[in-house]
């Protein structure tokens, strides 16, 4: 059965969250430099009065099933709320489903310890600390069989050395989950494992905070890190040694789909305010709306919108329907391979339209357009993701019997003929 309609009900709540992202959320960039910061005080005098109203709506952290605190509302109710959240960047912090660490949440929720949960999971979903994903390396991300971070057992703590790169919100981390090689002799998937590391743990060097595009030093927020006999805990494994790429597709799954949801939200206020400036300003003596080269911009970018929106949904339908991301990793990579360019080509075509205004840092084009680049790389670059996608696509396609392929027309003429040749002999033309 297919049913493209949310339910009233839950249509009310997404109303409720709208008005409130745009009454509540939308001023604070303004005021608050960054809201991962707990230890500033604007920070704190307004974000969390903000959350505890989104706990009071039922609309916190809803994709989590009720045993973690959440909803259990799933994917597909998840992706209508993000494509609310999706254009206000302060957004999924006050519903408390903001990267990465929904995705860490659920390796903790999945492979932690009832201490692991006690300890780092019940704060994270609280709101109160914030968590970090070490995985990439400065030699190399897109391969993480290329990743030389070791952890080595000594005695009851694992004893940690590597460098780590674009770690993000490591600064403002409670603990970071790292990838590390524990298993050198094993065979190459069963090489890594994940660890809990706190970041307060002697031996954690943040090289640089690295920034994108025209941040400021000491604005960056993706860490280059330094693990320097860094130990913890033998007990802080997640998963058993060696399932290092197993717990990462946990994570990675819901991650991609999360930023894909957002996303969403972003390409379609990109359309409105393309939208709005074409029926605004006038040229020629009409409106910009009027012109064939403008509509084909505006009629383009709906396209674009509607059919990832629709992919996302239906993707989203998926997860919620198998419980199982290993199934769905086609679909996840489709998500994330077409997210990229559906936002580039939107927020690229709403800039145009704006002219001057559009390129300048009066609008926020140039910040949607770089975090185009960012979803083509984050959680794996474009090119990895379409080849996941084509190689699940391709994995049961048989082979043609013979020279010619199975829709070879000829062959086809052919046995048609055969098999009506009764009726063609009788009414012959
Ligand atoms: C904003 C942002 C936030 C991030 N946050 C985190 C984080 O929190 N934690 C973390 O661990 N990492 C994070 N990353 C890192 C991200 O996962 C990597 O950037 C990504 O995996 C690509 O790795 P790389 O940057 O080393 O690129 P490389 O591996 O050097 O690849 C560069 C380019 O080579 C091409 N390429 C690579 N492989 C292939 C292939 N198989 N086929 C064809 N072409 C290919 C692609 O064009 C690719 O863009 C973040 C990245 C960004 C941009």
């Amino acid at each position: 059965m297919w049913d493209f309609e949310t339910d009233p009900e839950y249509q009310t709540e997404l109303d409720w969250a709208a008005g409130f992202v745009t009454d509540e959320i939308s001023p604070l960039r303004y005021v608050i430099d960054n809201p991962l910061n707990t230890a500033d005080p604007i920070r704190q005098a307004l974000i969390p009065p903000l959350q505890q109203t989104v706990r009071e709506h039922g609309l916190w952290a809803t994709h989590l099933g009720p045993e973690l605190g959440g909803q259990g509302h799933g994917q597909v109710k998840l992706a209508l709320l993000n494509e609310v959240l999706g254009g206000e960047p302060l957004a999924p912090i006050i519903f408390g489903c903001q990267a990465p660490d929904t995705g860490n949440a659920e390796i903790l929720a999945h492979y932690g310890t009832e201490e692991h949960k006690r300890t780092y999971l019940g704060p994270l979903l609280n709101g109160e600390i914030f968590s970090c994903y070490s995985m990439t390396e400065p030699q190399g991300g897109s391969d993480p069989t290329e990743f030389t971070t070791t952890a080595v057992l000594d005695g009851h703590e694992w004893v940690i050395n590597g460098e780590k790169w674009f770690s993000s919100n490591a600064r403002y981390s409670a603990f970071l989950i790292v990838m590390c090689v524990t298993e050198p002799d094993n065979p190459t998937y069963q090489r890594q494992s994940m660890i809990i590391v706190p970041t307060d743990t002697p031996g954690i060097e943040i090289v640089r905070n690295v920034g994108l595009g025209d941040e400021q030093p000491d604005e960056g927020t993706h860490a280059y890190l330094r693990y320097n006999d860094v130990r913890v805990p033998r007990d802080n494994l997640l998963g058993g040694r060696g399932e290092g790429f197993l717990v990462a597709q946990t994570r990675l799954g819901g991650g991609r789909i999360h930023h894909a949801m957002r996303t969403v939200g972003m390409a379609r206020q990109a359309l409105q305010m393309m939208m709005e400036r074409a029926v605004s300003r006038r040229t020629q003596g009409e409106l910009l709306s009027k012109k064939q080269l403008v509509q084909e911009m505006v009629a383009e970018s709906w396209l674009d919108l509607q059919q990832f929106r629709l992919l996302v949904l239906q993707t989203a339908w998926k997860i919620d329907k198998y419980h199982d991301y290993k199934r769905v990793r086609g679909d996840i990579s489709a998500v994330k391979a077409a997210m990229p360019g559906v936002l580039n080509r939107i927020a690229s075509r709403a800039m145009q339209v704006h002219g001057s205004l559009g390129l300048s840092n009066e609008m926020p084009f140039v910040e949607m357009l770089i975090n185009g680049y960012h979803l083509g790389l984050a959680d794996g670059p474009t090119e990895v993701h379409k080849t996941t996608l084509a190689r699940s696509l391709l994995r049961d396609v048989k082979p043609a019997d013979g020279l010619f392929p199975s829709t070879h027309l000829v062959a086809a003429r052919e046995a048609a003929r055969a098999r009506y040749a009764d009726v063609l002999a009788t009414h012959q033309r």
